[in-house]
């Protein structure tokens, strides 16, 4: 028993926009079958293991010294890595893209200053918002969770944002979002558009990514993530591509040398096995496919999705279907829409676990 504590933190002089605030609440639990927090569930193969560990090895070998501040292996690898002719000057990164969102809402939002998005969108924008106090305008989304270019130059002409946070696909929906409405805003407003392509490697390959809309918009930024795809969630990388100009900004808020050494080289070695990384996205892709066909068939309505997740309707009591999966050792997410539940795609053994369990308790 954890004693009874002496203050609270309604007792401390803590700023105004934080009182009440609840934090990223997503449970971590010990759970055999874990499909809430859209991770890719295939482990790292062991060969490539071995060779990020040799990285680490050399560069804990430097670590009385600071890191390089501009992680210009990094980046260079990273633009290697998304093409579009991409240089090293226009990539950023940091430990997981939610610092990046928050080193871009601490430049380009805080106090008196106004951001964008589309609820149900991802649950940390907003809570970044209140952490830089800048304001978060949360906006209508179109039926079956779309945005026309009509609904998002709309929205932005109403409230004259600084910021306009896009989620392509969306999280915690999996909706596809139409180049065209990426367009419309960016033309729309005079602020930042950030399009976070999360799950960008999940969507059907034929499909552009605002990526190929960055020549020529020196206020867009496309965020991504090596926490998904790459199976790299516990080491922390996150980055965005942009005009440099951007990249100039943000070193006026980072805090210097934000990505350690050891992140730098776990990283930087990674992406040397980008192919055996991304090997499984097809694997998963392929299990979202399922989850798509196979919750219908036992009569749960299936939202689209370009990602690795699938949210799902015709939950009657959505937190008793989520505690009565615990029993069964999965756990999936309450994402807090009424009777929807989300669940990631896992294996093919993880996907079948968690079926069969939701099988089990009938409806
Ligand atoms: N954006 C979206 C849409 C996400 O779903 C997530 C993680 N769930 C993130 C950003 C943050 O990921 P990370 O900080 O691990 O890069």
């Amino acid at each position: 028993m954890t004693e009874p504590r002496a203050f609270q933190l309604s007792d401390l002089p803590i700023r105004d926009n934080l009182r009440g605030q609840h934090p990223y609440g997503a449970p971590q639990k010990a759970v055999r079958i874990a499909l809430n927090v859209n991770e890719n569930t295939h482990p790292i193969p062991e060969a490539v293991a071995r060779d990020i560990v040799e990285s680490l090895a050399a560069a804990v070998l430097t670590v009385n010294r600071y890191p390089d501040r501009e992680f210009t292996e990094l980046r260079e690898s990273l633009a290697n890595y998304l093409g579009h002719g991409l240089s090293r000057e226009q990539i950023w990164a940091a430990n997981g893209s939610n610092e990046v969102l928050q080193q871009l809402f601490q430049a380009f939002g805080g106090p008196g200053r106004s951001v964008l998005g589309f609820p149900p969108t991802y649950s940390m924008y907003p809570i970044i918002a209140s952490g830089t106090d800048t304001e978060w305008i949360p906006a209508q989304r179109d039926d079956a969770f779309g945005i026309s270019p009509e609904t998002v130059v709309r929205a932005i002409e109403q409230h004259k944002p600084d910021i306009v946070i896009l989620c392509s696909p969306n999280n915690p929906t999996g909706t596809p979002l139409p180049i065209e409405t990426i367009e419309a805003a960016y033309d729309a407003t005079d602020g930042i558009l950030i399009v976070d392509e999360a799950y960008a490697e999940f969507t059907p390959d034929h499909i552009p990514s605002a990526l190929s809309l960055l020549p020529g918009r020196p206020r867009l930024v496309v965020s991504r993530t090596m926490s998904k795809a790459f199976a790299f969630a516990g080491a922390r990388v996150g980055y965005l591509a942009a005009d440099a100009a951007v990249t100039d900004a943000l070193r006026l808020v980072r805090l210097p040398y934000h990505l350690s050494a050891l992140t730098q080289a776990a990283a930087h070695a990674a992406l040397r096995h980008t192919p055996e990384l991304l090997a499984n996205v097809d694997d998963i892709r392929a299990q979202k496919d399922r989850l798509l066909r196979e919750l219908p068939a036992l009569g749960y309505p299936a939202h689209p999705s370009w990602t690795n997740f699938v949210l799902f309707g015709g939950v009657e009591n959505p937190n008793a279907t989520f505690e009565a999966l615990l029993e069964h050792d999965v756990i999936i997410r309450d994402v807090g829409i009424p009777n929807h539940l989300r669940v990631t795609a896992g294996t093919k053994h993880e996907t079948t676990a968690f079926l069969a369990a939701l099988e089990s308790l009938g409806r």
